[in-house]
């Protein structure tokens, strides 16, 4: 790297008393939680939400560069020769999770075998995974682990725990943002716990089955249109409209990334509205907290 090389040439003319100097400071650095100065860690992930876990547990020390863009659906995404050459320079790679998005595992592979120096971590590692309620997900593993507040804690401490195993130095730094983070995300569980239980009837409609994890946590009941991951007969979209009917619910959820005919033809049985919802939104939190006002019924 060229940048090192630099750096090495003007060391030499620096005087030993600078350089000890310079040591002393770099030492008593090691306490506080300024970060150390240097080249920013270059982190991919693969979703925006990640991105903003990623910045709010870095701040200063990372750059972040997301793989799947805006508006695109990331199940059966893939990515493009460019991705591939951006992740040679890449420190960390946080992948949503092993088994979760079938992309993510065959360019981690691909990745290792280019940039042997890359950390791949799994962002929901210890994350309890359910099981068989999207048929997007071959292998039964339900992908959409960010929709979850309780889960979002997990994957904020698995980032902190990756940015220190490459850059110890700044554990402490890491681990000051990652608390503050994480305080955020206990206010905003309190409030859709609160917001739920002032909530009857907590049975949503939706495009696609993204909320499964956001349903347990919240006892919530989701009802999804699409089925086996295809588009659905009218006679899954009359079971919905009969549900609809039987609830009395006048919303279906949609997705931007998903079709919404189906959805409206249900709204239009049922004398009721399509409400968009993005499982995919930069602005994490929040989108969790809009959301989830949705879901209990106080329209934003
Ligand atoms: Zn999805």
């Amino acid at each position: 790297m060229p940048e090192t090389r630099e750096k090495r040439k003007t060391m030499k003319h620096i005087p030993a008393f600078l350089l000890i100097f310079a040591f002393v400071i770099a030492l008593s650095g090691c306490t506080s939680q300024v970060p150390e100065t240097g080249d920013s860690i270059k982190v991919a992930v693969t979703i925006l939400p990640q991105a903003e876990m990623v910045r709010a547990v870095g701040g200063d020390r990372v750059d972040v560069m997301v793989i799947v863009p805006p508006g695109v659906e990331p199940h059966t995404y893939e990515p493009s020769a460019s991705t591939l050459i951006a992740l040679e320079k890449t420190d960390v790679y946080f992948k949503i999770g092993n088994g979760l998005m079938p992309f993510e595992d065959k360019l981690s592979e691909k990745v290792g075998a280019l940039n042997r120096d890359i950390l791949i971590a799994d962002t929901s590692d210890r994350v309890t995974i359910i099981y068989g309620s999207d048929p997007d997900s071959p292998a039964g593993k339900d992908p959409h682990v960010w929709l979850s507040p309780v889960n979002a804690r997990i994957m904020v401490e698995n980032i902190a725990g990756g940015l220190t195993s490459i850059d110890p130095e700044n554990a402490a730094y890491y681990e000051d943002n990652a608390g503050k983070y994480i305080a955020k995300i206990d206010a905003l569980d309190a409030k859709i716990k609160k917001e739920m239980n002032e909530t009857p009837e907590r049975t949503i409609i939706v495009t696609h089955p993204a909320w499964s994890y956001f349903a347990r946590d919240y006892a919530i009941k989701q009802v999804s249109i699409e089925s086996e991951g295809k588009e659905p007969t009218a006679r899954d979209i009359e079971a919905v409209v009969t549900i609809a009917r039987q609830r009395n619910i006048s919303v279906v959820f949609v997705e931007p990334q998903y079709s919404a005919r189906s959805a409206e033809v249900i709204a239009e049985e049922i004398n009721g509205s399509i409400v968009i919802i993005d499982p995919l939104a930069g602005d994490y939190l929040e989108n969790l907290d809009r959301v989830a006002a949705l879901f209990a019924g106080k329209h934003a």
